[in-house]
């Protein structure tokens, strides 16, 4: 098994009660450094990419490279176009070969959310790519995403199931206080209403915003049984920290590979921690 569908993957996470990890890459570096932990760690993993980096290498470069190690890790490894909200961005995915992508229209009503994100459905079921939406406003920042505090706005959750079947996404991202980029010790999560998410649905859901939370928060988040947890943030801090690190402590070094090598290294060792806490280990 290597490059597989996302919705195969969440769904067997959902009935097993295991996360599946989303990590965000950046480049080739950050690819292997995901895919190589999971290829250790034995365990499906999803590699995401956000609509600056698919703008940035254009639509071919990046399935190739994620399938391509995929097949060498010989674990399930999806991909997914990480908050799409432009649809031509959308639609490119689908063409040349996402396994999934995201419509993230959540910064409109309720109704233009479900009209929005059915169309996106639609054109994506077509080609078998599935399809993850959001409901409610997951707050915090990142990329082209921003959503102010006081805009935040926590999942209704008889409204998910609503979405859901109105929508026939694949599965379904929600707001429950988590939020992107970095808490600095200060998160309000609410668990109540993720565990009513969970006993009202039977679709995989999905938490973003899962960077930098105190431990004991992101265990318990796993032990409601959401399917997939974003990592983002803490991503790309280890990656430009690692470089930072390396070039200070080795100011003459001038061979990149040796600098690659140990950024891929530490970035790596950071998937692998998360796939221990998703307890996703072992189940490729
Ligand atoms: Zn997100």
């Amino acid at each position: 098994m290597s490059y597989v569908s996302t919705k195969e993957i969440l769904i067997r996470a959902r009935k097993e009660k295991f996360v599946v990890g989303a990590f965000n890459a950046v480049d080739y570096t950050t690819i292997a450094a995901i895919v190589k932990a999971a290829k250790e760690k034995r365990s499906p993993v999803i590699v995401q990419t956000s609509q600056k980096i698919v703008q940035y290498f254009g639509y071919k470069i990046l399935p190739e490279m994620i399938k391509s190690l995929a097949q060498d890790a010989d674990v399930p490894v999806a991909m997914i176009l990480d908050h799409g909200t432009n649809l031509g961005v959308i639609e490119n995915c689908i063409k040349y070969g996402w396994s999934s992508v995201m419509i993230d229209a959540s910064s409109y009503p309720f109704e233009k959310n479900i009209e929005i994100t059915k169309k996106v459905v639609e054109m994506a079921h077509k080609r078998g790519v599935s399809v993850e939406g959001e409901i409610g406003r997951i707050g915090g920042k990142e990329e082209h995403v921003i959503v102010e505090e006081n805009s935040t706005l926590l999942t209704d959750p008889e409204k998910a199931v609503e979405f859901q079947r109105k929508t026939g996404v694949d599965s379904l991202a929600v707001a429950i206080g988590t939020k992107h980029g970095l808490y600095g010790g200060n998160c309000e999560l609410d668990f109540n209403r993720l565990g009513r998410i969970m006993e009202l649905s039977d679709f995989p859901i999905v938490i973003h915003g899962c960077s930098d939370l105190p431990i004991e928060d992101t265990r318990r988040l796993v032990s409601y049984g959401p399917s997939k947890m974003n990592i983002s943030t803490e991503i790309k801090h280890k990656y430009l920290d690692s470089y930072k690190s390396y070039i200070g402590e080795n100011p003459d070094e001038y061979e990149p590979v040796k600098t690659i090598r140990f950024v891929e290294n530490e970035v790596k060792k950071l998937v692998e921690k998360f796939i221990d806490i998703f307890k996703s280990s072992n189940k490729a």
